[in-house]
């Protein structure tokens, strides 16, 4: 079954979460990232392949370890652009945002980012502890944040949210549904989040009853991504739909509607409906249909 899965990071060996040189590590990648924004240098994701890390003079906390592959660990760190271009001799970078940056790079490259865009954004929106109030500290060994104060302690470990994505078939149709926050005719499959005490599965029988009135069966899993930029685990369902009649939610929902194969290609053709991008995974579920 395939599935582009661009944040994925292949072929990854994880390191025993050492900065030591002499864990079997000959060269540390080092991706850097600025003020939300990843740093390029001419339109090329910007790095430094070093021997020591130590030459490259960055705090422990600043760095974040992303994946090891052969004898490289792969790391991140997020500084000032000013520290940046100390570090660089001063080249001339340009910041871009991981969105914009996934037409541009190589599918590795993006996964470590995507990875370096996801850490730093979850420390920094969890400085304090929600316990005791007190200054958290970023351990880049395990990843995780630690609350310093010692009669607290409290662990913080990275959230995840998870998320349903239904591909939902009946005959030789799909559904495709539009949010009225999207862009202009764009379409997608229904999603949703997972609510405690729900199982994946629950969780696309209820969103899907919620958005459009429908009730599923033989429901199962085809394949899943992590998605960055909202924090998401996508997880990808197939379902039939036991009837086609369909009660849109108004309030999420503008628009929904079953398209053929063939339909779908006229219009998309005429460019009256826009399918999410490449990298996505609801591209990938419609994709799985397409061509089965
Ligand atoms: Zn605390």
């Amino acid at each position: 079954m395939q599935n582009l899965n661009l944040f994925s990071i292949k072929n990854k060996i994880y390191s025993d979460g050492s900065l030591d040189t002499s864990k079997n590590i000959s060269f540390y990648k080092c991706f850097f990232i600025c003020n939300n924004k990843l740093v390029f240098f001419k339109n090329k994701c910007f790095y430094i392949l070093i021997k020591n890390i130590n030459f490259l003079n960055i705090k422990k906390k600043d760095i974040y370890i992303l994946g090891k592959v052969k004898n490289t660990l792969f790391i991140g760190a997020s500084l000032s652009l000013k520290k940046i271009k100390e570090i660089s001799d001063n080249r001339v970078h340009s910041l871009m945002s991981l969105r914009d940056s996934i037409n541009i790079t190589d599918q590795t490259q993006v996964s470590y980012l995507s990875a370096l865009y996801f850490l730093q954004n979850w420390k920094k929106n969890h400085k304090f502890c929600s316990k005791c109030g007190s200054i958290n500290k970023f351990d880049n060994i395990r990843n995780y944040l630690i609350c310093i104060n010692q009669s607290c302690l409290r662990k913080i470990f990275p959230k995840i949210d998870p998320t349903v994505i239904i591909l939902i078939k009946n005959k030789d149709k799909i559904l495709l549904a539009r949010n009225k926050n999207w862009q202009y005719n764009l379409y997608s499959c229904i999603a949703g989040f997972c609510e405690p005490n729900e199982s994946l599965e629950e969780t696309v029988i209820r969103e899907t009853y919620e958005e459009v009135g429908l009730k599923l069966k033989n429901i199962n899993y085809l394949f899943s991504q992590f998605w960055p930029f909202a924090n998401n685990l996508m997880v990808g369902f197939e379902a039939t739909s036991i009837t086609t009649k369909l009660k849109v939610n108004k309030l999420e929902i503008e628009n929904a509607i079953w398209v053929t194969k063939k339909e779908l290609l006229s219009l998309e053709n005429q460019k009256k409906i826009i399918l999410p991008k490449k990298y996505a995974i609801a591209h990938s579920l419609i994709n799985y249909w397409y061509k089965n």
